[in-house]
């Protein structure tokens, strides 16, 4: 008989540090975990059963701390007990080795380097701004923010269309969870609206993250940055003007308008004006902060003496930021007022010679470059007065030293250079007679003192409101120096209160005579947000007109650092970074051809792009755009506006081109939506110009249309001109190639001949740098990162099509992606480790073959790319979950509304209808294909089905 099967008993071995105890309990209970002495505390969901170790690496995998650095303890009786790996975690426990539960950030002893300052390295520069981090620093080699796209690509003419292709709403750099929409702004904004608008977020973001720090590094003598750099930033900003310009001093710290109350500081120091300096510091003190609490130093507690309270400990609430802040930052608020009052009193001597950072310098610059913005002509004049004072100030500074070698330093000396109280404001230091006085740390020259406050009245009226910045004699007696302050006597105009500064309302604006206006033009707006954003806001970050040549790795210590070489106005200089991303555009390098007889062809041919195209001499002729992309499709736009006779669209395979209002569609969806879809919603557009774009070369699907991928070697031209000039006969598309011109005449290759033709356009796309690859050295892209360094990344636009499903059609939600991503391993680069020991991140080579740079991902790799890097780091995932299909549909149906974008789209349909129709058509105008209701029940449909297929899959419970 068989023996039946019976389970073979296996021998049960206890390892020393199995858990004893039988089975374990499941049952849910919450684990209490606080940081040892502090009262920061979280709650974590265990089981009854669960060990220390899994706590421990819970923390860790939150913190960052390696789990051997941790100590959990429990209190057991009045002692605390150090609980085991192994031993059942208590419901409150002490954690010991971390400071606090958020993730400690990687700190840097150099900044951040951002190269290029397009849309995307401006919204990497907002991602620092949103993270109050001020330690970067970006470079362009342009003068302007905007990037290769905006500044060179764009061209000019269709300031009366659009320019941007797909909608704002997702297509502005306010594209984050911390920014509001823009308003006020066209859905498909011209080159110059984008312009100003990136300039605007750029400052105002600053305003609103208080960042108008500055990196690391960046000057001397600017401490305390790491500590709060806000408050430093906003201390040196504002400490030294907040006292004067708060009571209205004209000059100096002593003048005091007749109509303003004197405060209490202005009495005591009417009353004692021996104290006065040392009184008004700790005023500003006093007025920044409130002393919230104080009391005596714990013995042998080391307290610092300058900020005024020996031995004392003390909380204050900082006033100017609302929140309270301890000793040390105290300490340092207090010791930089002190500093910038001592050394650049308003109007003194400090504050004309100080190098940087004197309160006047930055309302020099603005108001020198105010003065050029509006007086453009007379700025070969200025440029000489300014090379004269330059040469005035350096034969001084020869002087001085060439004093100091033949008489010993003194006393007398330190005197001479500081300018005696009787020497005359803005004249040269006397020496003789300075020379053996004592000197006094307190004297300071009197800019104006109080006995001419009326004087300084008289001549202000007097003066001419349109005078340049007095910045020396134009004479060209260079040998005799006048040692005179430029401005004269009068003082600058930034204080006569003239200058056109970063205070942006003056009430003492003079109005005569054609000057400045207070409610700003445009030009005016845009000059002075420049000069804003120059003096106080994140364009401090910013170094413009600066090339990036190359960088070498510099070891500094344990940290890997980078040593950038600059090259700005032809001179060179290096500085260093603790890592770098680099967005160099994709849109930078036109492919350029000539074909064979242009020399005979006898028209304008030209590329439609920088401005190179003089569309005003098109109009009524016969042209011949060559090349089916985006920018195509634009210069079909812009030759219609400007009423050209026939566009002939030469191209070798045509390309799907996108009505407005599915772009629209696509960018404010809910779930992605599918090729399919995209190809259905487009049918109507194409059906009017007898096209089917399921027959397109761009279209791979099954018989049955349910899969479908959409592959085109270019992005989509995005316009509803494109299908109503077709339909007009205003535009033809001619497949082929162009094999040589004759006199007004193309030559394909079919033997195709398109007579009469009076101008061509070329528009061959772009092709990819090498010199991007070099400059990286790149051998691979690991991901976005260069060579597997995480420090060094760069990322750019994909430029083909690839896709099953589409999320979007623009830039800024994947840019807000990205950005964050790098930002994201700089600060957790154990994360990054993480990321590669999995192996699973894909690596993209150069091939030299196929002649494609490696830094260039196109769509279907870079997607891919993307997806992997956040499925595979899933603290990273917390951050850029935010960015999903449902903020993307915030913005884009914050920005305009389904109603409002319609009705534009639909009004410029009609436009164009009529200017056809002036152009000779009568046929009645075709209707919009995208009425309001359609697009509607194009949403409705589209978010119900994915939906429902969502929660088929399980996706959605
Ligand atoms: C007319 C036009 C319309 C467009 N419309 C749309 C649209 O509707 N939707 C959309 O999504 N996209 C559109 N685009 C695509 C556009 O290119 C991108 O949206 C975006 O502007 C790209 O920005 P970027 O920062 O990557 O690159 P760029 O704008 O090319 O900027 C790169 C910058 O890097 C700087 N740089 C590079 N290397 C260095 C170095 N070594 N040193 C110093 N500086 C350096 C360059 O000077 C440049 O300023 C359009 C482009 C054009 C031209």
């Amino acid at each position: 008989m068989p023996v039946p099967w019976q389970e073979p008993e296996i021998p049960v071995v206890l390892l020393p540090s199995a858990p004893v105890g039988g089975i374990r309990s499941e049952t849910a209970r919450t684990c209490v975990a606080q940081v040892f002495g502090t009262s920061e505390e979280i709650e974590i969901p265990v089981t009854i059963s669960t060990r220390t170790l899994v706590v421990k690496e819970l923390i860790s995998q939150k913190t960052g701390v390696h789990v051997d650095d941790l100590k959990i303890m429990a209190k057991a009786g009045s002692f605390m007990r150090m609980l085991k790996n192994s031993d059942e975690v208590r419901s409150r426990v002490f954690v010991k080795g971390v400071e606090s539960f958020s993730r400690k950030k990687q700190s840097y002893q150099h900044p951040h380097g951002i190269i290029g300052a397009g849309h995307n390295g401006l919204r990497q520069a907002l991602v620092f701004a949103e993270h109050k981090d001020t330690n970067f620093v970006l470079f362009d080699r342009h003068n302007r923010i905007g990037g290769t796209s905006w500044l060179d690509h764009a061209n000019k003419f269709s300031k009366d269309s659009a320019n941007v292709q797909t909608e704002l709403g997702t297509y502005h750099l306010n594209y984050s969870d911390q920014c509001e929409c823009p308003k006020g702004m066209s859905p498909w904004p011209s080159r110059d609206e984008l312009l100003k608008h990136f300039e605007e977020i750029t400052q105002s973001a600053a305003e609103a993250q208080d960042i108008h720090g500055t990196w690391a590094g960046q000057e001397a003598g600017r401490p305390g940055l790491e500590l709060s750099p806000g408050l430093v930033a906003a201390c040196l900003s504002r400490g030294g003007l907040r006292d004067t310009e708060k009571e209205n001093h004209t000059h100096g710290d002593d003048q005091v308008k007749d109509d303003t109350p004197p405060t209490r500081a202005h009495k005591r120091r009417e009353e004692d004006p021996e104290a006065k300096k040392t009184r008004r510091t700790s005023n500003a003190v006093e007025e920044r902060l409130t002393i919230t609490e104080e009391h005596p130093a714990p013995p042998g507690e080391p307290v610092r003496r300058d900020c005024g309270k020996k031995d004392k400990m003390v909380k204050a609430m900082d006033t100017w930021i609302g929140k309270e802040v301890l000793e040390e930052a105290r300490c340092i608020i207090c010791g930089l007022l002190q500093t910038t009052h001592q050394t650049m009193p308003y109007g003194g001597r400090g504050g004309q010679v100080h190098p940087l950072g004197g309160q006047y310098q930055l309302k020099v610059f603005a108001e020198a470059r105010m003065y050029v913005a509006r007086f453009p002509e007379e700025a070969g004049d200025l440029l000489k007065q300014i090379k004269k004072v330059r040469k005035q100030i350096r034969k001084t500074r020869g002087r001085r030293r060439q004093a100091r070698q033949t008489t010993p330093s003194s006393s007398g000396e330190a005197a001479a250079l500081e300018t005696g109280s009787d020497a005359p404001q803005g004249r040269g230091t006397d020496r003789g007679k300075a020379q053996g006085e004592e000197p006094t740390a307190m004297t300071r020259p009197q800019h104006v003192t109080k006995e001419d406050v009326d004087t300084v009245g008289e001549r202000r009226e007097g003066m001419n409101a349109d005078t340049p910045p007095d910045w020396g004699d134009s004479s060209n007696d260079d040998d005799v120096p006048t040692y005179e302050w430029p401005w004269g006597d009068a003082g600058r105009p930034s204080d006569r209160g003239d200058s056109p500064s970063h205070l942006a309302v003056r009430p003492n604006e003079p109005k005569a005579r054609g000057r400045l206006q207070l409610v700003p033009n445009e030009h005016w707006r845009g000059v002075q947000l420049v000069q804003v954003c120059d003096a106080w806001g994140l364009r401090a970050h910013f170094r413009l007109g600066t090339d990036v040549l190359r960088y070498v790795v510099a070891n500094d210590g344990n940290d890997q650092t980078y040593r950038l070489s600059l090259r700005r106005d032809k001179e060179e200089s290096e500085v260093m970074v603790s890592s770098f991303v680099i967005y160099p555009g994709n849109l930078t390098n036109p492919r350029r051809e000539d074909y064979k007889g242009e020399d005979v062809f006898g028209g304008p041919i030209s590329y439609g792009m920088f401005d190179e195209t003089d569309y005003d001499a098109l109009t009524g002729k016969r042209v011949a755009i060559v090349g089916f992309g985006a920018f195509a499709v634009e210069n079909i736009r812009t030759c219609c506006e400007h009423r050209v006779d026939k566009i002939f669209l030469v191209c070798r395979r045509k390309n799907l081109c996108m009505p407005r209002m599915v772009s629209w569609w696509i960018n404010g969806s809910a779930f992605p939506v599918s090729s399919a879809d995209v190809l259905r919603e487009m049918e109507d557009a194409y059906k009017m110009v007898g096209d089917d774009p399921w027959g397109y070369y761009a279209v791979l699907c099954n018989e049955s249309r349910t899969n479908v991928t959409i592959f085109q070697k270019a992005r989509f031209g995005i316009g509803d001109i494109y299908f109503l000039s077709r339909y007009y006969g205003k535009t033809e598309v001619v497949q082929g190639t162009i094999k040589r011109l004759s006199e007004k005449s193309l030559h394909l290759e079919d033997g195709t001949k398109l007579e009469d033709v009076q101008a061509v356009l070329k528009l061959f796309g772009f092709v990819p740098e090498w010199a991007v690859d070099k400059f990286l050295q790149l051998k691979h892209l690991s991901g976005i990162w260069v060579n597997d360094d995480y420090r060094i990344g760069t990322m750019s636009e994909f430029p083909t099509v690839n896709a099953q499903r589409f999320g979007g059609t623009s830039l800024s939600p994947g840019a807000v992606g990205w950005c964050n991503i790098f930002y994201h391993f700089w600060k957790y680069p154990q994360d990054f480790d993480k990321m590669m020991a999995t192996g699973m991140l894909p690596k993209h080579f150069p091939n030299l073959q196929k002649d494609e740079p490696g830094y260039v991902l196109d769509a279907k790799i870079g997607s891919q790319t993307l997806i992997a890097i956040s499925s595979l780091c899933p603290e990273l995932a917390e951050v850029t979950a935010k960015y999903d299909d449902s903020f993307k549909r915030k913005k884009q149906w914050g920005t305009h509304s389904l109603e409002q974008i319609q009705a534009l789209a639909e009004e410029d349909w009609l436009r164009y209808c009529q200017m056809f129709k002036e152009a000779g058509d009568s046929r009645p105008f075709p209707p919009y294909p995208y009425s309001k209701e359609r697009v509607q029940k194009m949403v409705e449909r589209q978010d119900r089905e994915e939906y429902e297929r969502f929660v088929k899959k399980g996706w959605i419970q």
